[in-house]
């Protein structure tokens, strides 16, 4: 299929999707676990001990998904190969039939994983690059040699012709690095996506917000400009209408940034957690409105995620 029908596709997909109110996308976190220690992270460091489903538990949430005709999932962390059944999970999601993406840092992908990541034919693996340097990659990660096993990984990835794709969070300390991260992107033909909106901690601590570029780049004053509309949808994205997320012990969540509301998927089954977020975000929505913010209470763009944080 070539891509702008795919595009037109997906995009036919999401808008029946939204009128049936049926999820068709959904970002499943395996683990909070991570071998990188970044400060923009916006898992906090003590959820890394957090209980998670077991491997049976993963395929049965991943079975009801499938029950339900979901249609794209990606899996991400945390650090999602850190988890030792994280083959068998993508194994499984590929054999199912789903369109599977995997998100992670890269860094434990050596020779024999990136042979067995080519096999499963993935739709692509998206790999986070927070530097250019050695010095800037190894400081944000906080994790010396950093850069070399990420780099080594999509050199690695590309020779078996696994498509890739390349994304960085602008900050304070690789803003300058940027273009050259975007050049890499482009000599190895990756897609490049560039991410403007740090989240606070789930917890809420805004902690990461003080990685921010001292000035606004131009992505953010357009997303500050949006913020200011007064017709703000905050679920324009698609949460709780076409898609949501799935925390490591199986909670249903509207999104990656949202803590609550969440339903357990096992205990009340895939259905009911899904007409119950959609109910909650519905309420969140309302309530909103009622009390729309604006930049100057925190708020940077027309999100649920940010106008929580910002209502606290
Ligand atoms: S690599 Fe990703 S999950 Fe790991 S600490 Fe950094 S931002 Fe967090």
């Amino acid at each position: 299929m070539k891509k702008s029908s795919c595009a037109s596709f997906a995009e036919r997909l999401r808008q029946s999707s939204r009128k049936d109110k049926r999820i068709i996308r959904v970002m499943f976190e395996l683990t909070y676990r991570c071998n990188f220690h970044c400060a923009h992270c916006y898992v906090p460091r003590i959820y890394r001990n957090r209980p998670e489903l077991s491997t049976s538990q993963v395929f049965k949430v991943l079975d009801q998904l499938k029950a339900a005709e979901c249609f794209y999932l990606g899996f991400t962390g945390g650090e999602p190969l850190m988890r030792s059944d994280a083959m068998d999970i993508l194994s499984y999601a590929c054999r199912a039939g789903f369109e599977v993406a995997l998100y992670t840092n890269g860094s434990l992908i050596d020779a024999d994983l990136a042979r067995a990541l080519a096999r499963l034919r993935l739709n692509k693996i998206d790999i986070t690059i927070p530097g250019f340097s050695s010095e800037v990659f190894d400081r944000v990660t906080a994790s010396r040699g950093s850069r070399r096993k990420v780099f080594r990984a999509i050199e690695l990835l590309r020779a078996r012709r696994v498509p890739l794709a390349l994304k960085s969070c602008i900050l304070a300390d690789n803003e300058a690095e940027i273009p050259h991260i975007a050049a890499l992107a482009r000599e190895i033909g990756a897609y490049y996506r560039l991410d403007d909106q740090l989240s606070a901690r789930l917890d809420g601590s805004r902690a990461p917000l003080r990685c921010r570029p001292r000035r606004a780049t131009a992505h953010e004053a357009k997303r500050q400009d949006r913020a200011r509309a007064e017709d703000l949808d905050l679920c324009a994205c698609g949460i709780a209408s076409t898609q949501a997320a799935i925390t490591p012990r199986g909670l249903l969540k509207p999104c990656l940034m949202l803590e609550s509301p969440r339903c357990s998927i096992l205990k009340h089954g895939l259905g009911p957690a899904w007409a119950k977020l959609r109910r909650e975000v519905a309420r969140l929505s309302r309530k909103a409105a009622a009390s729309p913010l604006t930049p100057s209470a925190g708020m940077t763009s027309p999100c649920l995620a940010e106008w929580q944080l910002a209502a606290r």
